[in-house]
C-alpha cells in the first residue's frame, strides 16, 4: 500500500465508520461522530463485490454519474431501467426492462399489461428523484458499495 492509501475503521461505541490514511495506522483518533478515542487498526471495509471503498479509483467517476442517472430515471426510458444500467445495477435494470417489454408486447393485445409499464415508469421516476436528493456520499455508499438495486 502507498502512503496515501486509505483504510476504514469502525467506532466500537457508535458503530459509525470513518476513514484514515494507512500511514496513520496504529495511532489513535477521536471518532468524528461521538468523539470516542478509536485505535486506527486497519479494517478494510468492502462492498458487495469486494470493493474497497477507501481505495476505489472510480469513486469520483461514479459520484459524477448522479445527475445523469437521476435525469434518466425521471425522464428518459427509466421504465426500461436506463438509470440502473447506467449505474451498473444490472439485476434491477434487467428486471425493469423485462417487465416493461412484456407490458408493451402485451399492450398490443390487451389494455392491462400497459399498467406494468406505468408501474415501472412510476418506480423509475421516484428512484431518479431519490438519486438527485441523496448526498454524494450516500449515493456512492448505496449504489456503488452496496449495489442497492431498488430505491
Ligand atoms: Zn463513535
Amino acid at each position: 500500500m502507498t502512503e496515501s492509501a486509505k483504510a476504514g475503521v469502525r467506532c466500537p461505541d457508535c458503530q459509525s465508520e470513518f476513514e484514515f490514511s494507512v500511514a496513520e495506522s496504529g495511532g489513535i483518533q477521536a471518532c468524528p461522530n461521538c468523539s470516542s478515542l478509536v485505535t486506527l487498526a486497519a479494517e478494510v471495509i468492502v462492498g458487495a463485490d469486494g470493493l474497497d471503498r477507501f481505495n476505489d479509483p472510480f469513486r469520483e467517476e461514479f459520484i459524477d454519474k448522479k445527475l445523469t442517472a437521476g435525469l434518466l430515471g425521471m425522464f428518459l426510458l427509466g421504465a426500461y431501467g436506463s438509470h440502473k444500467f447506467y449505474l451498473g445495477l444490472n439485476r434491477g435494470a434487467l428486471l425493469m426492462a423485462s417487465v416493461s417489454v412484456v407490458g408493451i408486447i402485451g399492450g398490443m393485445f390487451f389494455i392491462w399489461p400497459l399498467l406494468l409499464v406505468f408501474v415501472m415508469a412510476t418506480i423509475s421516476f421516484v428512484e431518479g428523484f431519490i438519486y438527485l436528493a441523496k448526498s454524494d456520499e450516500s449515493f456512492y455508499e448505496d449504489y456503488r458499495v452496496r449495489e442497492q438495486q431498488w430505491f
